[in-house]
């Protein structure tokens, strides 16, 4: 594994470059409080009539339009969401970064599809939090930090490695772990995560094993606790103690049942449907569905959209919640926040 030594980490500096954070969503206003709080001039880039502007000058920093945030600074964070991207470094960026600036992203997506091409003068580096935005700020806020990704795509200034480092220090990640790797395994290893495990997987899994169980004439209710409420108490023990210690905690009962019925529903054709998303990520399919996707409106995401909202799933869920929420009772069976 190609972790970044403590030492080397600690003698990375941004030193006096100003960065400007476009965006103050999920990652934006997370990387720019941290950057912040660790010595470091930010400028955040907002449009004249963004709804995010009130929150990031309550927070205490410096507001400018996104073109004027670039035209001030050495570093500029690509933190608006992916599919604005190209827009904003064709509108914003590309006339206005400084020669010999650098272009930090979160995720690879743009750079790796070759969407942005950015100016040959400019260094292009990824530093990829491992986390959601709200728990970088919350675990730098704690003396932690989160895990990240650094690469490098374009070394123009030939200090392009270093300030990925630094820029990565300064978000906290130095304190936890900073993993080397390149544009293209963080977004090939992200997009086969979410299309395998994360949301194609998980949410089939999910409703194929609830419709199996009402179909069969179980009550929805109990369907929608086993198949969908405990898959976050599975999460929570993986994560925490690993498969390995979860198979040891589980009872007998559970474990011969998964060695038993696991590989006949995730079976060999499930692999090589597995090595075939990998395949058109990789060829560059699933990119080019995307766009055509996107110029179309989305209409695909729109109707699977409305398929799981109209769900069975989804009407146990909300009728409930909403008999827990009146018993003041939140998701987990946690007291609700009043
Ligand atoms: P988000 O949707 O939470 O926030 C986007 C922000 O950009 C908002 O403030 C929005 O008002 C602003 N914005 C939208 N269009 C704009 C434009 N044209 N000009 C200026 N501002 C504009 O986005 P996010 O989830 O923080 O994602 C940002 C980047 O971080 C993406 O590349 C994403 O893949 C990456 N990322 C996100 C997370 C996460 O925690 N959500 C994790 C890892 C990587
Ligand atoms: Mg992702």
């Amino acid at each position: 594994m190609a972790l970044v030594p403590a030492e080397e980490l600690r003698s990375a500096s941004l030193g006096n470059a100003v960065v400007a954070v476009l965006g103050y969503g999920s990652q934006g206003r997370a990387q720019a409080l941290n950057l912040r709080d660790s010595g470091v001039s930010v400028i955040v880039g907002l449009r004249e009539n963004s709804p995010r502007r009130s929150r990031a000058e309550e927070d205490g920093l410096r507001v400018e339009t996104p073109s004027d945030a670039v035209a001030g600074a050495d570093l500029v964070a690509m933190l608006v969401p992916d599919e604005a991207q190209p827009g904003v470094y064709a509108e914003v960026i590309d006339s206005r970064l400084k020669p010999g600036g650098a272009l930090v992203f979160a995720h690879g997506y743009n750079i790796h599809y070759q969407l942005i091409e950015p100016r040959a003068d400019l260094d292009v580096i990824l530093v990829a939090p491992s986390g959601i935005g709200e728990q970088v700020r919350a675990r730098y806020e704690a003396g932690h930090g989160t895990a990240g990704f650094v690469a490098v795509d374009q070394d123009a200034s030939g200090q392009a490695r270093s300030r990925a480092l630094a820029y990565a220090r300064a978000l906290g990640e130095g304190r936890v772990a900073v993993i080397e790797t390149t544009f293209a395994e963080e977004v090939e290893t992200d997009l086969f995560a979410e299309q395998t495990v994360l949301v194609g997987g998980l949410t089939e899994l999910i409703t194929e094993a609830f419709s199996t169980l009402t179909n069969a004439g179980y009550q929805p209710e109990i369907a929608y606790f086993c198949c969908l409420e405990e898959v976050k108490l599975m999460a929570d023990l993986i994560y925490e103690q690993g498969l390995a210690s979860l198979w040891d905690s589980i009872s007998s009962t559970a474990a011969l049942g998964g060695l038993q019925v696991g590989p006949c529903v995730v079976n060999e054709q499930s692999r090589q449907a597995m090595r075939e998303a990998l395949s058109g990520i990789r060829g560059g399919q699933f990119a080019a569905d995307l766009a055509r996707e996107g110029r179309e409106g989305f209409p695909q995401l729109e109707a699977a959209r409305k398929r799981l909202r109209e769900h069975p799933i989804e009407a146990v869920r909300r009728r409930l919640r909403s008999v827990a929420e009146s018993e003041g009772v939140g998701p987990g069976g946690d007291k609700m926040a009043s």
